[in-house]
């Protein structure tokens, strides 16, 4: 796998947060969950409709970090947002 392939394997789909690890391997979810708006792999990004979905509620509920200890210092939901490369 290439870098490229590998750090867009492990952006999340819903917001762009580099997880941990790929959320998914080829079409099988590792269920990684994002930490900073909670999408669960293989749950909350099974298709571009329920990322979106997922992705407009989260904002709508104030885009609370799933765990606020991972939020960098300046960060800033309008950049985040800019800066996915997402459907
Ligand atoms: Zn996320």
């Amino acid at each position: 796998m290439s870098r490229a392939a590998l750090q867009e394997a492990c952006a999340c789909r819903a917001c762009g947060w580099a997880l941990d690890g790929p959320g998914w391997l080829g079409d099988r979810p590792t269920h990684a969950i994002c930490d900073c708006c909670g999408a669960e792999a293989g749950v909350d990004d099974t298709s571009v409709e329920a990322t979106r979905a997922y992705r407009r509620t989260w904002v709508e509920r104030g885009a609370e970090w799933f765990d606020p200890g991972c939020r960098p210092v300046r960060w800033s939901l309008y950049e985040h947002l800019c800066s996915i490369d997402a459907p």
